[in-house]
């Protein structure tokens, strides 16, 4: 638009452009921020400015710290298009495996995990990435995506590639376990959908059928920003949700279960 960038609007805050100007009132009073960090790791384009948090910074740092956290020795590193492909450069650059485009993403299909039914986002896995069997035969590759939801997705991808010839696949997401579903309008899948909440990570592995897989941890992710980890949600990730949730029952259970697992069962 050649606008010129003045500042974010605030939390509760309505700006008002009038035949006075501009001016705003703080509708809504604001005392704890809690912005949504899945923003930062699949919502937002990547050339989005958030509070002072750029995107594409932040996720290149958290493709860096995923090689941190788990080195892996391969050929390549690649990425789910688009929203791993940021983190995938950072792995890249952090690890100094090429990156390469293993998958081509089809430009006329949407979002696949926001399609309302199994059957529609089978299809659109399919329509939607297209291998480069030239560049793949006999290599390792690191796959970079931004996180796993259900798992449906990964698994085709992770079969795409192998039959495509790829001689390993390495699955690193660069976001923790979604753990916990998002009552604040973010539709990332119901409780009993998330394969994180269900599933232990060897587990998960053996269904994707990766030769590897790992998570970035919560902390790792939180390196990534120059904002205090305190100044996020991260309810999907660590249960801990900044406002009550619409049921009393709810918001009860799923603090329970968050106790239960940091015990150690
Ligand atoms: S629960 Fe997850 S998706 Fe929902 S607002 Fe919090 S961080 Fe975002």
């Amino acid at each position: 638009m050649g606008a010129e960038f003045v500042r974010d609007v605030a939390p509760g805050e309505i700006v008002i452009i009038d035949e006075n100007g501009v001016h705003s009132v703080q509708a809504i009073s604001s005392e704890k921020r809690a912005l949504c960090v899945f923003e930062f790791i699949y919502l937002a384009r990547p050339d989005s400015v958030i509070d002072g948090e750029t995107v594409n910074v932040a996720r290149r740092e958290m493709g860096r710290q995923l090689v941190r956290e788990y080195p892996v020795e391969a050929d390549m590193v690649s990425s789910v298009p688009d929203s791993g492909t940021t983190a995938a450069i950072g792995y890249a650059e952090e690890s100094g495996i090429p990156f390469g485009e293993a998958l081509i993403k089809n430009r006329y299909i949407g979002r696949t995990f926001i399609q309302p039914s199994q059957k529609l986002r089978d299809l659109g896995v399919r329509l939607k990435l297209n291998p480069v069997k030239e560049i793949l035969v006999g290599k390792r590759v690191v796959l970079v995506d931004d996180s796993i939801v259900r798992g449906t997705t990964s698994k085709k991808i992770v079969k795409m590639l192998r039959d495509a010839g790829v001689k390993e696949v390495h699955l690193l997401v660069s976001s923790p376990p979604v753990l916990y579903p998002c009552f604040y309008g973010i539709d990332t899948s119901a409780k009993g959908e998330l394969i994180a909440a269900s599933h232990e990570m060897e587990a998960i592995r053996q269904r994707i059928q990766a030769d590897s897989l790992h998570y970035l941890s919560l902390e790792g992710m939180m390196k990534a920003f120059k904002m205090p980890a305190g100044s996020f949600c991260a309810a999907c990730f660590n249960g801990e949700y900044p406002i009550s949730v619409p049921c009393n029952t709810c918001s009860g259970k799923y603090k329970l279960e968050r106790e239960t697992r940091s015990g150690g069962a």
